[in-house]
């Protein structure tokens, strides 16, 4: 396997809030802290630490958790209070660089590379943040510090609870090797169930069997793309919200069973919306990305790269389904979705060039089906008669009105996400 990709300093921040909600509640509740708690009912939305030490966990039956830990005390859970406090904490993680991506309530990727001669090492900033945090919040934050998204996140995963890992770039290899494959992103239970199948267990043992046979055993794309993150080659970088420009579209569901028809007709829709989107504004992106939500509030996302930009409704919708398919097939135990969204960023100008490319998936190099000059004159061709009839005169490339009609009732497309 090829060595580590570290042409970047250790400069790269992720900073996450411990048992976030369980924290708060402890914060709100003096007579909650150092005792086992967990935020919902029926169904554990967060657990504190000291209820984790009983094995009790978030997306746990109720039931189940009080029989872990007989103790175990719910607490309600005041939302209005989290998305406070997670906001105050976003504020301080900006007064050390404006290159803050929230990806969560209680997450978010830092970029502090050009705040060193300010405020010291990414080591020193990582520390700082802790504390104010901690002195002007009141809540515990870890923070991993890497060259890469992937390994930052990897670090703080490592540091919980409560603590700091700076992964500095001569020594990613060693510190990566003794992990368990669990902690790379993306790596599910059936993922990690196949590999400890084969004997691997740490991301050492990754590295030390054939991208060839990796391939085979979990499939080209998940393949490759796990080969690229245990070298840690992830060249994603923190965008703040003003360069991360995307367009999305989300649909409620209701409670759906899973179905391939659901999955191609409320994508299908969705991706329609983000493509006339991205066509109007003569824009075109490369990133694709798919959020499903399953019952009660627990949400997948999945991403792929194109190797180039688009704007095609057939391809974005291809891309889409094959994603959430991937998602599903990582979660065979959820038999129901309530949301699914689409959307597309990495965005760039539409560019004449795209007309004379075949259209790539990064991640498996495969090729789609049909090329893109034909799909992108069908989508012209769609939307001028759009122009002209309004929306509903015709349906969207790949997907004909009837699917469209098969879209669920109870579907409601939401505000942008
Ligand atoms: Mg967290």
């Amino acid at each position: 396997m090829a060595g580590m990709a570290s042409p970047r300093p250790a400069a790269i921040l992720h900073a996450d809030l411990d048992a976030f909600y369980a924290s708060v509640e402890q914060l709100l509740d003096p007579s909650l802290r150092g005792r086992p708690i967990a935020v919902g009912g029926s169904v554990v939305l967060a657990a504190s630490y000291e209820a984790r030490a009983y094995g009790v966990h978030g997306g746990m039956a109720g039931v189940r958790a009080r029989r872990l830990c007989p103790q175990l005390q719910f607490v309600g859970g005041q939302f209005r209070q989290y998305q406070d406090l997670g906001h105050r904490v976003m504020g301080v993680l900006r007064d050390f660089t404006p290159l803050v991506e929230r990806i969560s309530i209680d997450e978010a990727f830092l970029d502090v590379a050009g705040s060193i001669h300010l405020f010291g090492s990414p080591g020193e900033i990582a520390g700082t943040i802790r504390r104010r945090v901690r002195d002007e919040i009141g809540l515990p934050l870890s923070v991993g510090v890497a060259t890469t998204k992937h390994l930052a996140k990897v670090a703080s995963q490592v540091a919980k609870p409560d603590g700091v890992v700076i992964v500095e770039a001569d020594s990613e290899r060693a510190f990566l090797e003794p992990l368990p494959v669990g902690l790379l992103w993306g790596v599910g239970p059936v993922t990690r169930e196949r590999l400890a199948g084969r004997g691997i267990n740490t991301v050492g043992d990754l590295m030390a069997i054939s991208p060839s046979l990796l391939e085979a055993l979990l499939g080209r794309a998940v393949g490759r793309k796990l080969v690229a993150l245990a070298a840690n080659a992830d060249p994603r970088q923190v965008e703040s919200r003003r360069s991360a420009r995307s367009v999305g579209a989300q649909g409620a569901l209701g409670r759906r069973a899973v179905s391939a028809e659901l999955l191609w007709s409320s994508l299908g829709y969705l991706a329609d919306r983000v493509a006339t989107r991205l066509r109007a504004a003569g824009r075109a992106g490369r990133t694709i990305t798919v959020r499903v939500r399953f019952p009660p509030m627990r949400s997948i996302t999945r991403s792929a790269t194109l190797t180039t930009a688009t704007s095609a409704t057939l391809t974005i919708t291809e891309v889409a389904v094959a994603l959430a398919q991937a998602a599903l097939a990582d979660h065979p135990d959820e038999k129901e979705i309530t949301l699914v969204a689409v959307s597309v960023s990495n965005l760039a100008p539409e560019a004449a060039l795209q007309l004379a490319l075949p259209l790539e998936v990064g991640d498996d190099g495969g090729g789609l089906g049909v090329p893109s000059p034909e799909r992108w004159a069908l989508d012209r061709a769609v939307d001028r008669v759009r122009e002209r009839f309004g929306r509903q005169a015709v349906g969207f490339a790949g997907v004909s009105l009837s699917d469209v009609a098969r879209v669920p009732e109870a579907f409601r497309e939401l505000a942008e996400g």
